[in-house]
């Protein structure tokens, strides 16, 4: 039992995790945080204030009892914690890994006002790693199961939240992905080191022993149809994520050297976890000048794969200041640690090369007015351009819905920029158009969040449940 101590917060400091060392980040691609030992842990969470109203909870999407949980922590009661953690979020350990908490839990932290916030997401991960160590497992002992099933099609955040929550109350959730393996970004997407694909694994084990069956490998609209899931299942749930490039609109994008983000991505994380089919999918730049053109958390991802395939040099050119890009800070600190350049203001208006990409056009911008989001737009400066030398260029501009051509045949009403309508606000929860169809994630909501996606798909099992109503 230890004292309490009202002024913890200021005898001890914010502490993050320590990292591996430079020269180990820069070539392996395992993940670049160690775990707290006990005794860190304890201090830091001890060094919350518990403030009567505690703005963490409303700015984390899931609204996680941030506070409670501490307290456990700091008491030594990591099995309740775990509990506690799961009421609200389907992955915590997922969440404390790669939420961009300066965004939310930690940004609205009241400690976050010079003496640094208290650290939530190394604790969320701490509490699930070590009480997964110790044999915990959710309680599924007061679940009747009703004779009721839905399909949920992807196995992504937003489909494991919904299937998570179904489960829980007994209706058996039967999950189809198209991949072999559980996640959707999580595993085919972010790369291991912000998340090591052995968390999934273990999570896969979890939800199966709760009764959440996996059908991988099977693409609804080619091994099985819609029509056969609306036959057999009482309500569907799709989550099937965003999966079509957004383009620069400038000449160059389609010469050889230049790749889309996410493929890249993808075939390094299929080569590693040893799901390449054909050696000639790997996309190298092992030695190569690498230019990346974009300044979110996809950016910051090909830029640090790139570091670690032992690429010549890293260079990302980013359109706005540094104050305004949308990604996590904490994953832009990690990537100049690691070697890559910054080149902030700089947008690309052509990738130039005779044959294959030699390299970038960009030009220096300005921050002019607010656009319709409140984001300064970026404005270039005349007379500025000037040529980035590269061998490769990886385009990392976001993604935009990929709408499947059986919605219109099962009346799922698609909005202008292609997202499935399915709103929050009506009776029920993140229904679509068709009453058995439900939707959440970013299918619906655009590309987001991990913890946005769970969110909503927790919010649509609920949604689901009335609708059948159990
Ligand atoms: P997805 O994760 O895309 O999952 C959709 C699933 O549906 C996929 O598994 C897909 O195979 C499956 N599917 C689609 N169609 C079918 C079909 N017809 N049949 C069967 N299966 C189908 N967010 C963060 O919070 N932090 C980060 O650090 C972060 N980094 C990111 C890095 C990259 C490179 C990318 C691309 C995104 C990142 N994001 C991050 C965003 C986050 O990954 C997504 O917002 C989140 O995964 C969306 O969840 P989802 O369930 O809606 O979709
Ligand atoms: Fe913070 Fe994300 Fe955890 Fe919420 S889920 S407490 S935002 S790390």
């Amino acid at each position: 039992e230890r004292l309490h101590n009202d002024f913890q917060f200021i005898d001890v400091g914010r502490q993050d995790p320590d990292k591996k060392s430079i020269d180990v980040r820069r070539r392996d691609f395992g993940e670049i945080y160690e775990p707290y030992t006990e005794d860190q842990v304890k201090n830091q969470s001890h060094r919350c204030l518990e403030c009567g109203n505690p703005y963490c909870e409303w700015k984390c999407p899931v609204h996680n009892y941030i506070p409670n949980w501490l307290k456990l922590v700091a008491e030594g009661n990591i099995m309740e914690a775990a509990d506690l953690c799961h009421q609200t979020n389907t992955l915590p350990e997922v969440c404390g890994r790669v939420c961009p908490q300066d965004r939310l839990c930690e940004g609205a932290c009241t400690l976050n006002d010079g003496f640094g916030a208290v650290t939530i997401g190394s604790t969320e991960k701490y509490i699930t790693d070590t009480a997964f160590a110790l044999g915990w497992k959710p309680d599924m002992s007061k679940v009747v199961w009703t004779d009721k099933k839905v399909a949920v099609i992807g196995a992504g955040p937003a489909g494991l939240g919904c299937a998570d929550v179904l489960a829980r109350n007994g209706v058996r959730p039967v999950v189809f992905d198209r991949y072999p393996e559980i996640g959707g970004l999580l595993t085919f997407g972010i790369p291991e080191f912000k998340l090591e694909k052995s968390v999934m694994t273990r999570r896969r084990e979890i939800f199966t022993a709760m009764g959440i069956e996996f059908r991988l490998n099977t693409e609804v609209g080619t091994d099985i149809t819609m029509a056969q899931l609306m036959a057999d299942y009482d309500a569907v749930f799709m989550g099937m994520g965003t999966y079509t490039y957004m383009k620069g609109g400038f000449p160059g994008e389609d010469l050889p050297g230049v790749f889309d983000a996410l493929p890249f991505l993808v075939s390094s994380v299929n080569r590693n976890l040893g799901f390449e089919k054909d050696p000639g999918d790997f996309i190298s730049v092992a030695g190569q000048r690498v230019v990346v053109l974009g300044g979110g958390d996809t950016a910051m991802d090909c830029n640090r794969t790139s570091i670690r395939q032992g690429a010549a040099s890293v260079t990302c050119a980013y359109r706005r200041d540094e104050e305004n890009m949308p990604g996590s800070r904490r994953e832009v600190a990690n990537a100049k640690e690691e070697g890559v350049q910054f080149l902030f203001n700089r947008q690309p208006i052509a990738i130039v090369g005779d044959n294959r990409v030699e390299g970038v056009k960009v030009v220096t911008t300005q921050l002019g007015d607010a656009d319709e989001n409140g984001r300064r737009r970026p404005e270039p400066i005349p007379g500025s351009e000037e040529i980035l030398p590269a061998d490769r260029v990886l385009i990392a501009f976001g993604f935009r819905p990929s709408p499947a051509s059986w919605f219109g045949q099962h009346e799922i009403r698609i909005n202008d920029w292609g997202g499935v309508e399915a709103p929050e606000q009506q009776q029920y929860k993140f229904q679509t158009s068709n009453p058995k169809v439900f939707a959440g994630g970013d299918m619906v909501r655009g590309s987001d969040l991990v913890v946005t996606a769970i969110w909503e798909g927790r919010e649509a099992a609920d949604g689901i449940l009335d609708y059948l109503d159990v």
